[in-house]
C-alpha cells in the first residue's frame, strides 16, 4: 500500500549511544532500540551489566557492542564517544541515562553532603552536557542528530532530603532547553523524559509496602511504572518524525505530579 505521509517512525540502523545502560530503564531503552533495528553503543560504570546487556541483545540477534564508561570523567567520554563512532560509523542518538540518587539532607555532615553533592552534580548534570559535547561533530555529521535526556519528576518537583539530585533534575531541564535552542540550528534536537517513580535498581531499595502506599495515594494509575514504559517515551522522541519536537519536557509519571488531591 502506497504510504500517505512522509516522515520515519524508524530508526533502523541508526546507531545510539545510551548512558548507564547496564540496568533498568537504560538497559530497557538499549532493549528497544535494538529490537527496533538500531545499531546500540551499551555503556555503563559497571562492565558486568555492559556484558550482560550486550550479551542479552546479541543472543536476540540484533546489534550491540559495549563500553565500560564513567560519565563522570571526561576524559573517558571524549574516548568511548570517539570509539563508539568510529567503531559503528558514526553516532546518530545520544541518550543521557546514566543517574545517580544519593542522599543530600542539608542537615547532613560536612564530609556525607560535600561527597553526595558534588558526585551527584558530575553524573547527573555536568556529565550530560560533556556528552553532548563530545558527541557533537557527529550528531551534527547526519543533520538530524537526536539527544534524549533523562531527567525526573524531581525535576519539577521536589522530595526532601534530595537536594544534590533535584536540583541536576531541574538542572537537567534547563540544558535541555539550552541546548535545544543553540543546536536547534545544526538540525539536532534536545529533548527531556520525566520519569516518575519507575521499578529500577534504584528504587528496589525502598520497601514494597512503602512503594504500593506512595502509588495509591499519590499516581493516578496507582502504581509504579516500568523501564519500558519509559523507553518507550525515549524512543518516540529520537525518531526521524520527531523533526519537529524540540526541548520538550515529556512527563512520564503515570499522572503522579498533575494529582491535585
Ligand atoms: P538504575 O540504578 O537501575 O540504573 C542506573 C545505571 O547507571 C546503572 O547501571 C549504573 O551502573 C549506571 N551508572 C551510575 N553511575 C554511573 C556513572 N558515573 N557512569 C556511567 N553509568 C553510571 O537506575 P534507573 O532508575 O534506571 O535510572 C536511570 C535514570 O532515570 C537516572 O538518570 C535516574 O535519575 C532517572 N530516574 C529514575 C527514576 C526511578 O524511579 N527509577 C525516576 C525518575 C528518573
Amino acid at each position: 500500500m502506497a504510504r500517505l505521509t512522509t516522515l520515519s517512525r524508524s530508526v533502523r540502523d541508526k546507531v545510539v549511544l545510551i548512558t548507564g545502560a547496564g540496568s533498568g530503564m537504560g538497559r530497557a531503552t538499549a532493549h528497544l532500540f535494538a529490537d527496533e533495528g538500531a545499531h546500540v553503543a551499551v555503556t555503563d560504570l559497571v562492565a558486568a551489566r555492559v556484558e550482560a546487556v550486550v550479551g542479552e541483545i546479541v543472543a536476540a540477534g540484533a546489534t550491540a557492542r559495549g563500553w565500560v564508561l564513567d560519565v563522570a570523567k571526561p576524559s573517558e567520554v571524549k574516548r568511548v564517544v570517539d570509539e563508539v563512532a568510529t567503531g559503528f560509523g558514526g553516532i546518530d542518538i545520544l541518550i543521557n541515562n546514566a543517574g545517580i540518587a544519593l542522599p543530600t539532607p542539608a542537615v547532613a555532615s560536612d564530609e556525607e553532603f560535600e561527597a553526595g553533592w558534588g558526585r551527584t552534580i558530575d553524573v547527573n548534570l555536568s556529565a550530560h552536557i560533556r556528552m553532548v559535547r563530545a558527541a557533537l561533530p557527529h550528531l551534527r555529521a547526519g543533520g538530524d542528530g537526536r539527544v534524549v535526556n533523562i531527567a525526573s519528576t524531581e525535576g519539577i518537583v521536589a522530595t526532601a532530603g534530595l537536594p544534590a539530585y533535584t536540583a541536576t533534575k531541574h538542572g537537567v531541564i534547563g540544558l535541555t532547553k539550552s541546548l535545544a535552542v543553540e543546536l536547534g540550528r545544526s538540525g539536532i534536537t534536545v529533548n527531556c523524559v520525566c520519569p516518575g517513580p519507575i521499578l529500577t535498581d534504584m528504587t528496589s531499595g525502598i520497601p514494597t509496602e512503602a512503594r504500593d502506599e506512595y502509588a495509591r495515594r499519590r499516581v493516578a494509575l496507582r502504581r509504579y511504572g516500568t523501564p519500558e514504559e519509559v523507553a518507550h517515551m525515549t524512543l518516540s522522541l529520537a525518531l526521524p518524525a520527531a523533526s519537529f519536537t524540540n526541548g520538550a519536557v515529556l512527563v512520564v509519571d503515570g499522572g503522579m505530579w498533575i494529582r491535585h488531591t
